[in-house]
């Protein structure tokens, strides 16, 4: 096992990389912590859940809401759950999301802990501190920032992954060469999807390395006033398309990653889309949908990082490095 401590201005986290589940025993309290968990991933790991404390939620981004959120404040009740008590989600994003923002409220804040199950959580949503849940249309409309005190890694998990899931995750470690590890992109390039599944070592160190480029985006911006706003890069169009047309997150991004390519190529006059588009593809994701072009509007105007007539995007200047952009609702229009 390797650990690395990591300091945010928000708190210190623990990363237990190359770690196994069962040493989850040594870390907390069993009697006085409860995992957070879902049905697909309970009913796959069952032996892991024996003689703790569970609670067991349906699985999808269709449950990360407030009811959920409820439903689980009323079992932490019953199950007596103080301050003194830990809340371990082990699961997706979904999960991690709900139980970072259920400790974060109950009895005014508790501790909590991450198991990542897919390659998203992994890379992505355990890391930074961000938890919430949805309303309606809208991703991550309410919630916190706030960090676990450790993340436990047990790429063992992935063993049960479904092919979907190992998509979906690959569509934001492309989005984290694409905006600063040109190097990785390269890499990428030479491998895909099948290379990454079969060869343990090399999957264990590509996670490990998009945890630390995530890391240190944070570090530097913990509350998103500038560089953590790359890491949105596809999501502005992606989370428009992923709620109105209802498609996983992944697949929305690499289509939202490549209509922001396509836009930096006419605002910076420079040629990057088709090698992005390319590398997407090469890990079976989609990069065109045929879009309802007011629908997606209606939503970009809500979205969390516009101001009045204008939304930030993140552009490519080239492979590995992205700029912030002020683009007008008009111009936007034109682009789209
Ligand atoms: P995310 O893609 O944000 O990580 P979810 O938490 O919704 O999203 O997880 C995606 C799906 O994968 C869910 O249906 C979840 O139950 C399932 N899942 C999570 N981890 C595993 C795993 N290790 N094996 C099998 N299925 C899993
Ligand atoms: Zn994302």
């Amino acid at each position: 096992m390797h650990k690395k401590l990591v300091k945010f201005n928000t708190g210190i986290v623990h990363y237990y990389f190359d770690a196994e589940i069962k040493y989850l025993g040594q870390l907390v309290d069993q009697t006085n912590t409860v995992l957070i968990t879902d049905e697909n991933v309970f009913s796959l790991h069952q032996k892991i859940f024996k003689n703790w404390n569970t609670i067991v939620l349906k699985p999808g981004e269709a449950y990360k809401i407030q009811q959920t959120v409820d439903s689980v404040v009323q079992q932490l009740i019953e199950l007596k759950a103080d301050r003194t008590t830990t809340l371990i989600g082990i699961g997706g994003g979904v999960i991690t999301d709900i139980t970072g923002y259920v400790a974060s409220i109950y009895m005014r804040g508790i501790s909590f802990a991450f198991v990542p199950t897919t390659i998203l959580a992994l890379v992505d949503a355990s890391i930074g501190g961000k938890n919430g849940v949805d309303v309606g249309v809208y991703k991550n409309m309410i919630g916190v920032i706030r960090q676990p005190s450790f993340i436990l890694y047990d790429l063992s998990f992935l063993k049960t992954l479904p092919q979907q899931e190992w998509k979906n995750g690959f569509a934001e470690i492309i989005k984290h060469a694409c905006i600063k590890d040109a190097a990785m992109f390269k890499k990428l390039e030479k491998q895909n999807l099948l290379f990454y599944q079969k060869n343990p070592l090399e999957l264990s160190a590509l996670i490990k390395r998009n945890v630390l480029l995530k890391t240190k985006i944070v570090q530097k911006d913990e509350f998103e006033k500038s560089g953590r706003k790359l890491l949105n890069f596809g999501h502005t169009i992606g989370h428009a398309i992923e709620n109105l047309y209802t498609m996983p997150h992944g697949e929305a991004i690499s289509i939202g990653m490549v209509y922001a390519t396509n836009i930096a190529e006419k605002v910076l006059k420079i040629k990057n889309a088709g090698k992005v588009s390319n590398l997407l593809q090469q890990y079976e994701l989609p990069t065109t949908l045929k879009v309802d072009r007011n629908n997606v509007f209606d939503v970009l105007k809500m979205d969390k990082k516009k101001s009045k007539d204008s939304i930030d995007f993140i552009l490519l200047e080239k492979i590995g490095s992205a700029v912030i952009h002020r683009i007008s609702f008009t111009q936007l229009k034109n682009y789209i």
